[in-house]
């Protein structure tokens, strides 16, 4: 389904001489499925086969990269998807909506308090020829896929600190599981006022792990889930017009933006080596006035 991912170093990124940055370029193993999406979704799949079950059923919001994956996949696997939609019907549907039913998703439009109580809904879709996977492939099949992700790195045990973006935890909750025991595993979380991420991400860890180290800074969310400023636009030119990244403006650019000033506040100590995960899933940057970027 998708292509090894390069590994990228970016010098000097805050003037940092005397750090090792590289950036897992997961952003580029596909065009639709880029970055964690298809690692999350391999074994609800496999385990949906198993089950002969044949539609798949899931959840999201407008701009869910996580739905049109699903759509995307469904499809290349001949099987059928439901995305169950945060939110009423808009006049106009977003980007991200139209390719998922370009991808043959049907699409059904909850209200945001039907959305919270999704054990409900779930209740709807109890027969067996559906197959339920949570929101964002949160759980530990989701975190089980996203531990094949470092598997393709190259000399992994070099590396200090893997740092990757938040939104369930559950690509995090994979790195946790498949990092080397000396390396530290940081978290950017994207959404404003859950700490309890951290929590969440060690529900959906093997038993083994439950006890693991690592780290989650939650103040990098620019005013919230996909809210964004001038500076982060700044920001994200920047770093395409120097390195060549493309990032997003729900996860990526915060993961960099924070990377960036830790180093520059000298969180990290000379001779650390840095591994960016960086996701792409850039259709959420169609919904900004043309010009914005230079991507
Ligand atoms: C989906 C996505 C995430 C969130 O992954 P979780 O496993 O839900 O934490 C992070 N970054 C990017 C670019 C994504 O597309």
């Amino acid at each position: 389904m998708i292509t090894q991912p390069l590994i990228q170093n970016i010098d000097a990124f805050c003037n940092s001489k005397d750090l090792l940055v590289d950036v897992l370029r997961l952003d580029n193993v596909h065009t639709i499925i880029s970055g964690n999406k298809w690692y999350k979704l391999s074994h609800y799949l496999h385990d949906a086969s198993r089950k002969n079950c044949k539609i798949i059923v899931t959840f999201g919001g407008a701009y869910s990269n996580h739905i049109v994956a699903t759509a995307f996949v469904c499809n290349e696997f001949g099987l059928k998807s439901i995305g169950i939609i945060r939110g009423d019907k808009p006049a106009k549907i977003s980007h991200t909506l139209q390719d998922a039913e370009s991808f043959g998703m049907s699409l059904v439009y909850i209200s945001r308090e039907e959305y919270r109580n999704k054990r409900l809904i779930i209740e709807q879709y109890s027969n067996p020829e559906y197959y339920i996977i949570p929101e964002g492939g949160y759980g530990e099949l989701g975190a089980k896929g996203a531990s094949e992700i470092l598997a393709s790195v190259n000399e992994l045990e070099k590396y200090t600190h893997i740092i990757c973006s938040c939104g369930t935890g559950t690509m995090m909750a994979g790195i946790i599981q498949s990092a080397k025991k000396h390396q530290t595993i940081i978290g950017i979380n994207s959404l404003k006022g859950y700490p309890e991420i951290e929590q969440d991400i060690r529900k959906i860890l093997p038993i083994a792990f439950i006890e693991s180290k690592f780290e989650i800074f939650n103040e990098y969310h620019f005013g919230g889930y996909a809210k964004k400023t001038n500076q982060l636009f700044e920001f994200m030119n920047n770093l395409y017009e120097k390195h060549h990244i493309t990032t997003d403006i729900v996860y990526s650019s915060k993961l960099f933006f924070a990377v960036d000033d830790l180093i520059c506040k000298n969180y990290f100590l000379a001779n650390s080596k840095l591994l960016i995960i960086n996701c792409g899933g850039l259709q959420g940057n169609l919904s900004l006035p043309k010009g914005t970027l230079f991507f």
